[in-house]
């Protein structure tokens, strides 16, 4: 293994699964759903598979109707419009698309400023690129409004400023956020996007849980706010919009410019990917938004059963605004260390999770932070909490 990658093994998530799967543990570490996306957008991937739709190599930046189901949604929902041809590119999931834009716009020795926690990939493809990681810590926080107390990992927008150099290539900003459940507001994707202007930085924006927001809490896409429009690269997948993880079919919206030079890049990792399922991914986006509010819906109740549970459990909770994870702090059941405790969970109690620490630069900043996935049937959760009551 070359040097930039020598720090990145497996994954936690593969260690963490295989973990689940040779205890016969409940595995609520990897975030991926238990029940799959809507039955009638499976029928479209066998018709897709069927008619010989996507057998062979698609176009390189994707099928038409899929690039422009994608403008479709982002003109729909948030009143963007992007031009099919230029400006949308389909990814093998998120996880290339991220891949592929900090390639192509990192050169060597630039710096990234990420906010910590951060997706894994984040990591690992900054180190790719050559260029270098500047983290700026999402830290714990007590909030009461309207007379209710909330626990959010909050951005200090005083360190983000600071953490900016002569040397930032890029934001690399994820909101909802994995893996606290922090869904930044208005107000601080405000500071943020002024801040870019200011400095006159790129943004790339990880947005896949754009449609899991709860509590009336709003996504804001970056690319609305002023400025943003042009210097923004948008990620988003349907994997965690429509519960089809194992697809890997994910998209890039952004000014021609950054969509093509992702495509330089994405045209030598993949080429092209998930021929099929892109057609069926196309009928996904043009689902009226009642999926959406289904989807959402049964989200909620199954974080509130897993929030209720853990709580009754004993670890502290940070009640998440959006994505299907919850993050809780162990110290109230007299543990400090995420990753021993993650470690013999499966042992203890027959559940897996995730130590967050594995998404910090300052390890010891996430140390006593472990993350729980609710994308599970009411049944498994509910087996899950009972599993836990026996921790304290
Ligand atoms: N970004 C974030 C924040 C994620 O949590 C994930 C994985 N769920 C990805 C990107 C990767 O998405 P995909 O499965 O579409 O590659
Ligand atoms: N994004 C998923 C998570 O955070 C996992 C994806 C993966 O296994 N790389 O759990």
């Amino acid at each position: 293994l070359n040097r930039r990658l020598a720090e990145f093994g497996t994954t936690i998530f593969a260690e963490m699964s295989a973990l689940a799967a040779s205890t016969g543990s409940i595995n609520l570490g990897q975030g991926f759903p238990d029940t799959d996306g809507p039955e009638e957008i499976r029928e479209a991937a066998v018709r897709a598979l069927r008619d010989g739709r996507g057998n062979q190599y698609p176009p390189g930046p994707g099928v038409p109707e899929l690039r422009m189901a994608v403008a479709a949604h982002q003109e729909r929902r948030y009143g963007l419009s992007f031009d099919p041809d230029t400006e949308v590119l389909v990814t093998a999931g998120a996880t290339e698309a991220i891949a592929a834009t900090l390639l192509a716009l990192v050169e060597p020795g630039d710096e990234v400023v990420a906010l910590e926690p951060y997706y894994d990939s984040y990591a690992a493809c900054v180190a790719m690129a050559g260029g270098t990681r500047v983290p700026v810590t999402l830290r714990p926080h007590e909030e009461t409004r309207d007379g209710v107390t909330r626990r959010r990992f909050r951005l200090d927008l005083d360190e983000l400023r600071d953490a900016v150099t002569d040397r930032t290539r890029l934001l690399l900003i994820n909101t909802p956020h994995n893996p606290t459940g922090t869904v930044l507001t208005r107000a601080e994707l405000t500071e943020i996007a002024a801040l870019a202007v200011e400095r006159d930085l790129l943004v790339v924006t990880d947005e896949v849980y754009e449609h899991l927001v709860f509590d009336g809490a709003e996504h804001v896409p970056l690319a609305t706010l002023p400025g943003m429009r042009g210097r923004t690269v948008t990620i988003g997948s349907a994997g965690k919009s429509y519960s089809f993880t194992g697809w890997k079919v994910g998209w890039v919206t952004a000014a021609p410019a950054l969509v093509s030079a992702v495509r330089a890049a994405k045209q030598f990792l993949t080429y092209v990917a998930s021929g099929p399922f892109q057609y069926a991914v196309a009928e996904a986006l043009t689902l009226p938004d009642t999926y959406f509010e289904e989807f959402g819906a049964d989200m909620l109740a199954k974080r509130n059963l897993l929030v209720a549970g853990l709580a009754k459990a004993g670890f502290g909770v940070f009640e998440p605004a959006g994505t299907y994870f919850v993050t809780t702090d162990i110290r109230p059941l007299g543990e400090s260390d995420g990753f021993a405790f993650c470690r013999a969970l499966p042992e203890r109690a027959g559940v897996v999770a995730i130590p967050n620490a594995v998404f910090y630069d300052h390890r010891e900043a996430g140390a006593p932070f472990v993350r729980f996935a609710f994308c599970k049937r009411a049944s498994v959760l509910e087996e899950a909490v009972e599993r836990l009551g026996t921790l304290a």
